[in-house]
């Protein structure tokens, strides 16, 4: 894999020319995420704080005319050809489905012909670190670039999350691709999700993150997703009977509301409603430590994300909870925590960037020690949101 995003971005002009004959007309690149807070918080309208990472996909994009579409996706090593109609869609997680929902739903707008694209990315598929909106979005900004259709800001990643649910078939939010369009670097993202406001949060430079992916398969993650997003409905429904108020979503609830009705609601139930309505107020007091420097309540908060998402959310695994484990013993570790929905998937740290090379190595080697040969551990930058380059 090459080493930097130049090198992608060289390679993949030269993969191009080798599938298509000519150069790309534009070249669109989106990034991969970490989230920092705020599990599971997206569908209970509540607060994220994300950081876009120096891991992204780039898609290389040329006309052709005709009612022709190529597609070639340098880590799949596969080519395809199809014609897009909307409306006609087999609804699957199949790599072209994203570009045909792209090419069909910017199609309402303005007429697209065939076009050829070429694939490149240095973000680790299906590992929690959101390859599939850093894909879409810069399939979505290289089409729109291509074909001079104007979206407003906003609209892009709308349109992403449409495409996961209608034409791949995800219940996925709109954060993953939210952070892949209005990430900076050096910053964390705050994104409120039910008003969708969002401010960017500056990140110390003595700070780093490591990344381990477990390289587990999140065999579970999606009954168990779509579990937990029950539960958490019922237990808004329950705890808004028992107050005897009307609540939109578990943002409403406050901690001492929660407190008033613990005992007399299912403790599976309260144990969900805990998680969301903690992780709300540890997203706030982790963008007020981020502002104050304070490192060390970062950490302390990932570590409390962390652990109530493993005993009162239940979506951590052996493989998360190792790593965090291994993570905190250490000096120069600030915090860590699973990131992403669970089930496997990546954990990330927060680290004393004087260490961060040293740390890395030690982690990965005591990863792999316990037993979690397929775990890989690097060391990520934060990432600027999508980018588009036109030739
Ligand atoms: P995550 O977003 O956590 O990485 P997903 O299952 O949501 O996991 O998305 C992974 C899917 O996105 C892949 O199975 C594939 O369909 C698509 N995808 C992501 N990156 C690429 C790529 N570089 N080339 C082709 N398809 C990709
Ligand atoms: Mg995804």
């Amino acid at each position: 894999m090459p080493s930097s995003a130049n090198d992608v971005r060289k390679e993949l002009a030269k993969i191009f020319k080798t599938e298509f004959g000519k150069s790309a007309d534009v070249v669109a690149s989106a990034p991969g995420r970490v989230n920092l807070i705020g599990e599971h918080s997206d569908y209970n309208d509540g607060l994220v704080l994300s950081m876009a990472i120096d891991r992204r996909t780039y898609t290389a994009a040329g006309r052709r005319g005709g009612d022709l579409f190529i597609a070639f996706s340098n880590e799949l090593g596969k080519k395809t050809s199809f014609e897009v109609i909307a409306g006609r869609f087999e609804h699957s997680n199949f790599w072209v489905n994203y570009i045909k929902g792209v090419c069909a739903l910017l199609g309402e707008a303005k007429p697209i012909e065939g076009t050829n694209f070429a694939i490149s990315s240095t973000v680790p598929r299906g590992s929690g670190l959101s390859s599939s909106a850093a894909y879409v979005v810069s399939i979505i900004e290289a089409v729109s670039s291509l074909y001079d259709i104007k979206l407003k800001d906003i609209e892009v990643p709308v349109l992403a999350r449409r495409i996961e649910n209608e034409f791949v078939g995800v219940q996925s939010g709109i954060v993953d691709p939210f952070v892949a369009k209005f990430a900076k670097e050096q910053n964390a993202l705050l994104i409120d999700t039910r008003s969708l406001d969002f401010q960017h949060v500056p990140i110390s430079e003595d700070c780093s993150i490591l990344v381990c992916v477990t390289g587990v398969k999140r065999a579970l993650a999606t009954t168990e997703y779509n579990k937990r997003r029950q539960q958490c409905h019922q237990a808004l429904t329950t705890i808004s009977e028992k107050l005897g108020k009307k609540l939109h979503t578990l943002r409403d609830v406050s901690i001492e509301d929660l407190r008033s009705v613990k005992g007399s609601v299912d403790e599976t139930l309260y144990a969900r409603a805990h998680h969301i309505v903690t992780e709300n107020e540890r997203a706030v007091r982790t963008v007020s430590a981020l502002r104050k420097n304070d490192m060390s309540m970062v950490g302390k908060l990932m570590l409390e994300s962390h652990m109530s998402l493993r005993t009162h959310f239940e979506v951590s695994s052996p493989e998360l909870d190792a790593f965090v484990e291994i993570a905190e013993q250490l000096d120069g570790v600030y915090g860590a925590r699973m990131t992403g929905a669970g089930f496997g998937g990546s954990a990330i740290c927060l680290v004393d960037s004087a260490y961060e090379e040293e740390l890395s190595n030690q982690i990965a080697q005591r990863y792999k020690m316990v037993g979690f040969e397929n775990g890989m551990v690097f060391l990520a930058r934060s990432g600027m949101g999508s980018h588009v380059e036109r030739s």
